[in-house]
């Protein structure tokens, strides 16, 4: 495939695997559930099981697809070391966000109480470090045990206080934040655990009160299934705040032209990440618009292989009948300049003078 910009960046990507099995075996052993393991015996056993580095099959993919640079992100219960390893091992293809793991492990082991401050202070040590772009994958949050969902619940006000300091810490640093958004079907969100995942309106605050730190929505609303009313929110606040982003990686070719059409969006405010390593499937429906979409399916059973998210992505992508500079901007020039990442020549990419300098 040719490449489909002058610099494609996947902004969101995990390039580390759980290695699942043995823990789920040990759960159904100790709870006496017969059968398939679903997403919900996955997903509370994924804050306690060890990753492993994925990034042969990633760089098989970057390869294939023409792409030309990741950010690694790290999510329920991957780790920041593998990450920065592969930084460093290759510095001209990978970026990392910092992650507050070791403040979550302490509280899936029971060893302390859920405080903000802790990851806080956490992430202030990893962004000391130089080694991070970013904060994410979205805000810290409690863990998602489920002796935490039944425990833990934020008021609004509580929350937004939480996420002030997030964004302290992102204006010390000068990083960009990310927030999640949507649910990939399988795993549960709750509203009490993240509830800035649904309610993206509460971000038109931190946008205003924080006009110099720039916020990405994670998956932009959509991350699975192709109920669209998160994305009709966060198009919303992009449009009314200039420092905040859509990552569209999950986004359907119409979903595209949706964002591009609306005012003060457009392709300056699109940035490309598909969640490659998520394990989020593609759906085929034929005859359905859209006729395919990512998705957990509970009756599929859990994904074993690794999904082809990237490849998927980039079709709907270049389905697009735009021009090319604006293409350049939603596929990397954009993240050039927000994750702040070197480039060797200036001028390549409209409206951002910043790039290559
Ligand atoms: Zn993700």
């Amino acid at each position: 495939m040719d490449k489909a910009g002058r610099f494609v960046i996947d902004t969101h990507v995990h390039a580390q695997r759980h290695a699942a099995g043995h823990s789920l075996k040990e759960k159904q052993k100790s709870t006496g559930k017969k059968g398939e393991f679903d997403y919900i015996d996955l997903d509370s056993q994924l804050p306690t099981i060890t990753t492993y580095d994925n990034s042969p099959r990633l760089l098989y993919d970057m390869d294939r697809y023409g792409v030309d640079m990741c950010i690694l992100q790290s999510a329920f219960g991957m780790n920041n070391d593998i990450n920065v390893d592969l930084v460093k091992r290759y510095p001209d293809k990978f970026r990392a966000m910092a992650f507050a793991k070791t403040t979550m492990d302490a509280i899936v082991a029971g060893e302390k109480e859920w405080d903000m401050k802790d990851a806080i202070e956490e992430l202030d040590g990893l962004l000391s470090t130089g080694m991070f772009c970013a904060i994410g994958e979205g805000a810290p949050a409690i863990p998602e045990t489920a002796a935490n969902l039944r425990r833990y619940s934020y008021n609004m006000s509580h929350r937004m206080d939480e996420l002030r300091l997030v964004m302290d810490l992102a204006r010390k640093h000068k990083v960009p934040v990310t927030m999640h958004t949507g649910t990939g079907g399988g795993y549960p969100i709750t509203h009490s655990r993240w509830p800035e995942d649904w309610h993206p309106y509460w971000i038109m605050d931190l946008a205003a009160e924080y006009p110099d730190v720039t916020i990405v929505f994670s998956h932009g609303g959509m991350q699975g299934g192709y109920i669209t009313d998160l994305v009709e929110q966060c198009l919303n606040v992009a449009s009314n705040f200039n420092n905040v982003y859509l990552e569209t990686g999950l986004y359907w070719t119409d979903l595209y032209y949706r964002a591009l059409r609306y005012p003060n969006v457009g392709p300056e405010k699109l940035v490309w990440g598909t969640d490659w390593g998520a394990s989020l499937p593609v759906q085929t429906r034929i005859g359905q618009n859209p006729q395919t979409f990512a998705m957990q399916v509970h009756n599929q059973g859990i994904i074993k292989h690794q999904c082809d998210i990237m490849g998927w992505s980039l079709r709907q992508i270049e389905r697009l009948d735009i021009s090319q500079d604006d293409m350049n901007l939603i596929l990397g020039g954009n993240a050039l300049n927000i994750f702040k990442i070197e480039y060797p020549l200036t001028r390549m990419f409209k409206g951002l003078p910043n790039v290559g300098r």
